[in-house]
């Protein structure tokens, strides 16, 4: 019996995946998705893009989180799209839940508070939970344990180009420990007092703070590490739905403290703290300017925002195929903090370098 062209018995519909997943990539590496049993198509196309786009040839695993049980329709799905192992992670209780150091009486309040403001997921207990668990948790999970790189993988989401290196790789061979392909301005309203927690930390701990980080690009005016304590956060931070990192770098004894700083402070809950600007922060204070890398080469989307290369070989090519203009890629929205990420490396509006003599 045939349904759709395909035999019955293939592994492919008892959800085996397509292929033999003896994994190619050499990294110890995952790709790693925090999603609903709801959000299983959108789900579905992200994995099915970076499949082609990238995965095929390497076949990581993927790494799959919860809070609730994945559905038996979500796994075997899943897992016909992926050309690597598959792993399902039920969120342990105490990483998703209110810590009883919060005030609930006053953590409600701040709900109805925000949701009057008509913040972005002002109202929402569960996005806090989200947002808390990827700044303080994702990275210790026993899914992830025999793992050194991860790549974060939305429902949504979506790449233009075809990947051709391995990013794990290229991240482990060039010394990064962090990346990103978009970069914008955080509301105000969701981290009023991240800056101040985060300036009390760094006054504890100065020696957590690299001496050439990138300060530079989230404090405007920063003048060495003294001026955190005058200088503002310019709210510029990394678009963290996409992120290829090193795990150990949140799992570091700064890191930990850091968070744990920062969580018995109780913003995730009296505020809306979101995992982007905490690993932002956290990236640009302690590690060095140049273990932070910008995919310039990668083209990306996660609604409403999308970007691509613009070098020519890149936008117009087989490779990529960009179905926007250059001028309308997020990098030049006014927006965006590109423009600053490029001054704060030498670079001019477009990526380039400035050339020294005029
Ligand atoms: P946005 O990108 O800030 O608009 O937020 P999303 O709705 O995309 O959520 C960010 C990520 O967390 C996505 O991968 C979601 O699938 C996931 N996520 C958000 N809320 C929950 C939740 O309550 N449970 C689970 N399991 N995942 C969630
Ligand atoms: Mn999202």
């Amino acid at each position: 019996k045939h349904l759709w062209g395909v035999p019955e018995t293939s592994g492919h519909l008892r959800g085996e995946g397509v292929r033999n997943r003896t994994q190619i990539g050499r990294e110890k590496a995952s790709l790693v998705m925090l999603v609903r049993n709801r959000e299983q198509k959108d789900a579905l196309m992200a994995m099915k893009n970076i499949e082609e786009r990238f995965n095929q040839n390497y076949r990581y695993p993927w790494t799959f989180l919860n809070d609730e049980p994945f559905s038996d329709d979500f796994k075997v799905q899943t897992s016909r799209i992926a050309s690597g192992e598959v792993k399902y992670g039920l969120i342990p209780h105490n990483e998703w839940s209110v810590p009883d150091f919060i005030d609930t009486d006053k953590f409600h309040e701040k709900l109805k508070e925000f949701e009057a403001k008509k913040i972005l997921y002002g109202g929402s207990e569960s996005y806090r939970h989200m947002c808390r668990y990827n700044s303080g948790f994702f990275f210790e999970s026993d899914l992830l344990k025999d793992y050194d790189w991860y790549w974060r993988v939305e429902p949504s989401t979506g790449f233009y180009c075809d990947q051709l290196y391995d990013p794990f790789t290229f991240m482990r061979e060039n010394n990064k420990r962090y990346s990103f392909v978009m970069t914008l301005y955080e509301y105000r309203s969701t981290i009023e007092t991240l800056w101040q927690a985060t300036r009390e930390f760094v006054k504890e701990h100065p020696d957590y703070v690299a001496d050439d980080n990138s300060a530079g690009f989230i404090v405007d005016g920063y003048s060495g590490k003294h001026s955190l304590q005058s200088k503002d956060f310019n709210l510029c931070h990394f678009w963290s739905n996409f992120e290829i990192a090193d795990l150990n770098l949140w799992r570091s004894k700064e890191y930990r403290e850091y968070f744990d700083y920062l969580d018995k402070k109780g913003g995730f809950f009296y505020e809306r703290w979101g995992d982007a600007p905490v690993h932002s922060i956290a990236a640009a204070l302690f590690l060095k300017k140049d273990q932070i890398h910008f995919w310039h080469d990668m083209g990306y989307r996660h609604p409403p925002y999308e970007r691509c290369p613009t070098d020519e070989e890149s936008h117009d090519s087989v490779r990529c195929m960009c179905p926007f203009d250059k001028a309308k890629s997020f990098d030049f929205d006014g927006y965006s903090c590109q423009k600053r990420w490029w001054k704060f490396h030498g670079q001019n509006d477009e990526g380039k370098p400035i050339p020294k003599y005029k």
